[in-house]
């Protein structure tokens, strides 16, 4: 059997994570590193490497983590806007490989990231 990643350990209350949100298909956590205010993580319970491994089946899941995203950013009242981001890859800095929505929101943001 695979090794979980951090994100399944924490689903399956294996490792602490401070969760807001969870259905069958997804969780949404606090970010233990936040970059903003409010800073969440969208987690698929379904083990997905990275972007790059996404198939068609997948299709609507992707849209689930995209709507949980939104109700989780009306339950933190970022009302003036928010970013919703996947890192994909070693150039975009991903870091746990079981791909995430980060939404982060709370303060004004600079564009382009850096
Ligand atoms: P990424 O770099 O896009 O793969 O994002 C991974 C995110 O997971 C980072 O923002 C980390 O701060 C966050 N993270 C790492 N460990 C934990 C944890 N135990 N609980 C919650 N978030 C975590």
């Amino acid at each position: 059997m695979t090794e979980k990643t951090l994100f399944q350990k924490i689903m399956d209350r294996e490792e602490p994570g401070d969760i807001l949100y969870e259905d069958d298909r997804c969780v949404a956590l606090r970010d233990i590193n936040p970059q903003a205010p409010s800073h969440v993580l969208v987690v698929p319970r379904k083990p997905i490497p990275t972007l790059d491994a996404l198939t068609e089946e997948d299709e609507p899941l992707v849209g689930h983590l995209f709507l949980v995203a939104q109700k989780v950013a009306a339950e933190e009242g970022l009302t003036d806007g928010y970013r919703a981001v996947f890192n994909n890859g070693s150039d975009a800095q991903q870091t746990v490989a079981h791909i995430h929505l980060h939404l982060i929101g709370g303060r004004r943001m600079s564009w382009p990231p850096g």
